[in-house]
């Protein structure tokens, strides 16, 4: 048998006396840094529901779900499937509400330093939370959260007077404006201008309006 070199000797020595560098993990917890990005946790009170951090998941683990009625009311469905979770950050880095503080107090999306989610039960291994949809009084399709709308009305102040949609949000909110949506009818008219409406129906509206078509 060969003699050993003096370094492999020396870190056999060193590793008896210093004990193993694992720890006894499930058994025994281990240390966790502050800074551990562990598991991506909505926090319902800033996320708006803008549906961003779907478009910048890298895995697709986050998707906007747009639930909308027979009986006009709607909601979108944030979900996430920690399955597919590959614990990047990136939802939480660029969260429209945040300040890119993945562990600060103003952004929707947490980062915990949780990271055992081992389970038998993958349904538990999903997350989502829910808010109200606003629909487009015209064609009847999505536009965004009313969560979102004030969100916007807020940041932008005066300038949101200029945007009907979130004019009209903002005052339905401060109860100042009626919330029933008058029946869809096919022309557009000029009137149809103060009303809550997606992006394309107004561009319709501004056409009726300037253009006559
Ligand atoms: S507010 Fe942030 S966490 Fe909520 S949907 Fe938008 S990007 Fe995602
Ligand atoms: S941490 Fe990364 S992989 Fe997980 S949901 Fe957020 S963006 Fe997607």
């Amino acid at each position: 048998m060969k003699k050993p070199k003096l370094r492999e000797l020396a870190e056999a020595i060193k590793s008896v006396i210093k004990g193993p560098y694992t720890t006894k993990f499930p058994k025994v917890a281990p240390e966790i840094f502050p800074e551990f990005r562990g598991k991506p946790e909505f926090v319902e009170d800033n996320c708006v529901l803008c549906g961003a951090c779907e478009k910048i998941c890298p895995v697709d683990a986050i998707e906007a779900r747009d639930i909308v009625n027979d009986d006009g009311s709607a909601k979108r469905v944030m979900f996430r499937n920690y399955a597919r979770c590959i614990w990047c950050s990136m939802c939480s880095i660029y969260c429209t509400v945040g300040d890119g503080d993945i562990f600060g107090d103003k952004t929707g999306i947490k980062i915990t330093n949780e990271f055992d989610l081992s389970t038998l039960d993958i349904s538990s291994s999903n997350e989502e939370i829910e808010s109200e949809l606003v629909v487009c009084e015209k064609c009847g399709k999505p536009i965004t959260t009313k969560k979102h709308l004030l969100w916007l009305a807020e940041r932008l102040g005066s300038k949101a007077f200029s945007n009907q949609t979130l004019f009209l949000t903002k005052m339905q909110e401060m109860g100042l404006s009626d919330e029933e949506m008058a029946p869809p009818r096919e022309e557009m008219l000029r009137e149809d201008l103060n009303k809550i409406l997606c992006p394309n129906c107004r561009r319709s509206a501004m056409m009726a309006e300037d253009w006559g078509f």
